[in-house]
């Protein structure tokens, strides 16, 4: 009998350069799960599990849900399609802990083939968009000097979803002229949403995320119907199966791996977003670059890209993917390509 995958896990503790604060909430401090697969000949596929609770999860049930996940580790990383199906059947929900193995047993694989994961793929790291750069909730004044700070990235992403919105949106635009994405978090009712339309295209806004909340799918397709900006649909979205029921109430879908819980999943949302029609994003959660590495292998895939979850760090533990300036180099070692800092 073959061997199974030997699973090993550590929790690290990660802090945002600011406090990062979206309609939700704020924290300036995040446990994160570095998860580790080896195999018998001591090769190491890595992943990393970015919970949110908003999504019902933390990094305690993150280690708890990995450690139901023994008996059904696979002897090796190549029959992926399965060891994703058994996570899925033995955890249920859990979609952190589940992306953070199944980006280990890609690592796994790519390693073994001696690619890295964009190449197994069959995708061109040009064709990655740029990623935009997150500005979070805050006063006007460290608003303003957020944006300075952002000098390198040519979009911003600016989290609205208050009452403070129009003083938000204003500071930002005294400072900059860069093209503006904005993220409510679910934070407005249909009502609001539509309030600010005129404002926002004021301000140039060129797309507009989760206006209303997540399970608000008339008042969605609501803010929709009287917007000129594209309207993403991202904590509404959290899988493949999500998106036939969001075509004709949003211009896009943003995919984010701590929601879909394996790599193979975000490719079919790419596959069925395209099938209606929608454009597709890419967002994160605060992560290290390992999570984010994952993620940006498939941005060639994509229209927008959101994945500046490390670059919001005080100290990034991990290398791999880079987003300087925007622009998103994918490693060229085998598999995510990511080492330890
Ligand atoms: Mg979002």
């Amino acid at each position: 009998m073959s061997v199974a995958l030997k699973l090993s896990f550590e929790v690290l503790e990660v802090r945002t350069r600011h406090p990062f604060t979206i309609a939700r909430g704020t924290s300036d401090a995040y446990r994160r799960v570095w998860v580790r697969l080896t195999d018998a000949d001591g090769a190491e596929g890595w992943g990393e599990a970015d919970p949110s609770s908003y999504y019902g999860e933390t990094a305690d049930t993150v280690v708890a849900a990995l450690g139901r996940l023994g008996p059904v580790l696979p002897a090796g990383p190549f029959d992926l399609e399965n060891a994703e199906a058994a996570m899925l059947r033995t955890l249920g929900g859990n979609p952190s802990a589940r992306v953070a193995v199944s980006a280990a047993l890609h690592d796994l694989a790519g390693k073994r083939l001696g690619a890295p994961l964009w190449k197994l793929w069959g995708l061109d790291p040009a064709r990655a968009p740029l990623s935009s750069f997150t500005i979070g909730l805050d006063a006007p004044e460290i608003v303003r000097a957020k944006v300075r700070e952002a000098a390198p990235y040519p979009i911003l992403k600016i989290k609205v979803g208050t009452p403070d919105d129009e003083a938000m949106l204003r500071a930002v635009r005294e400072v900059t002229d860069k093209p503006l994405r904005v993220d409510a978090n679910g934070g407005w009712s249909a009502k609001q949403a539509m309030a600010r339309l005129p404002l926002l295209e004021e301000m140039g806004v060129e797309l507009v995320e989760q206006p209303v909340a997540a399970g608000d799918l008339a008042g969605l397709a609501a803010v929709h119907r009287a917007s000129r900006i594209p309207i993403v649909a991202d904590e509404a979205c959290q899988v493949a199966a999500d998106i036939p029921g969001l075509a004709g109430a949003v211009d896009g879908i943003s995919i984010k791996l701590a929601k879909c819980g394996s790599l193979r999943e975000a490719l079919r949302m790419i596959a069925v977003a395209r099938a209606h029609h929608l454009s597709v994003m890419v967002g994160c959660m605060i992560e290290t670059s390992l999570g984010i590495t994952a993620a940006a292998h498939f941005t060639p895939l994509l229209d927008l890209v959101d994945l500046d979850g490390a670059a919001l760090l005080a100290h990034d533990p991990f290398v791999g993917a880079s987003i300087d300036g925007g622009r998103i180099t994918l490693p060229t070692a085998p598999g995510l390509g990511v080492t330890r800092r």
